[in-house]
């Protein structure tokens, strides 16, 4: 069991306990999980969603990223591949505060330092992240876990007193629609497919409106069909949201970027190349380290 599973699970039990009218043994830790801090409001008149500079990355010595920059726009759908060990998911563990960098800065809009933030304030000023596996609240029902991601910075027994407004109740009625999961949304999350445990992850992303999605190798498992969707919904966020995906199918790729978007080619913890999917597969450099194997 990998410790996110186990913390969701943890949390999902005190959520049955909260309902059952038991006493929490963790309180404290759950509540300052979802404190609101007061930050600066990011600035995005610029155009700028995110932007990596020179961010150096070092374990024992060895560079898992090697001066990296990147800049995605506001509404940007960026693809980024590369191979194993590239660093891309290292990428992310800065972005979202899990690892500090040797070096480089990391700036969320025109003006929020993100080396200056912690993992939990990073997610309330607007970054989401999926990861590889889906982390839902497997005994909750799909519209329970949609509802406490909504809830989320109440913490789990603030949540219990608290009543859905219109509003949140149609948000959630437009992110079941949107992920697929109208129909199953009395269905307990346990029993879903992979591929629908990890849209519901996404839509519990959804449900605190984040500016920037970073999402980690999102169709990994999924059957043809289920990535077909999940590319409809990818491109349905764009323009709302900025998407930063790390994928290695690229007919997935190929589907998001319809055939002008930028594509980001990951190699030792640098860029390799950018360019449209087509410019990156004609890439000598590319087709050598990454697409030729
Ligand atoms: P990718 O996601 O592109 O496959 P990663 O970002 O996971 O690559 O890893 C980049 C490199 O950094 C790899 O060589 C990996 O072994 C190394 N690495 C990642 N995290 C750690 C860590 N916590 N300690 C030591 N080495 C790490
Ligand atoms: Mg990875």
């Amino acid at each position: 069991m990998t410790p996110e599973l186990q913390e969701a699970g943890a949390r999902a039990l005190e959520l049955l306990h909260a309902r059952a009218g038991l006493r929490q043994g963790s309180g404290d830790r759950e509540a300052s999980f979802g404190r609101i801090h007061k930050h600066g409001v990011p600035d995005f008149a610029h155009g700028v969603a995110l932007y990596l500079d020179e961010i150096t990355v070092s374990f024992d010595g060895f560079k898992a990223l090697n001066a990296l920059s990147l800049a995605i726009n506001v509404g940007e759908l960026r693809c980024i591949i590369g191979p194993n060990g590239a660093g891309k998911t290292t990428m992310m563990d800065v972005i979202t505060g899990k690892t500090r960098p040797d070096h480089g800065s990391a700036t969320f809009g025109s003006n929020i330092d993100l080396l200056r933030l912690r993992e939990n304030d990073i997610a309330q000023i607007g970054i989401g992240r999926k990861f590889q596996k889906p982390t839902v609240y497997e005994y909750l029902t799909v519209f329970e876990n949609l509802e406490l991601a909504l809830k989320a910075d109440r913490g789990v027994s603030a949540s219990m007193f608290f009543k859905l407004s219109g509003p949140q109740r149609d948000r959630i009625g437009e992110i079941l629609t949107l992920i697929h999961l109208r129909n199953d949304a009395q269905r307990i999350a346990g029993l879903l497919s992979h591929g629908q445990k990890q849209w519901l992850e996404i839509g519990m992303l959804l449900m605190q409106d984040p500016k920037l999605l970073l999402l980690d190798e999102p169709v990994a498992g999924m059957t043809d069909e289920e990535t077909e969707r999940t590319a409809e919904l990818f491109l349905s966020l764009e323009g709302q949201h900025s998407l930063v995906v790390v994928e290695h199918d690229m007919k997935f790729v190929g589907e998001l970027t319809q055939g002008w978007k930028k594509v980001t080619v990951l190699h030792e913890g640098s860029v390799l190349a950018e360019g449209t999917l087509a410019d990156v597969q004609a890439n000598e450099k590319v087709v050598e380290v990454y697409l030729g194997r």
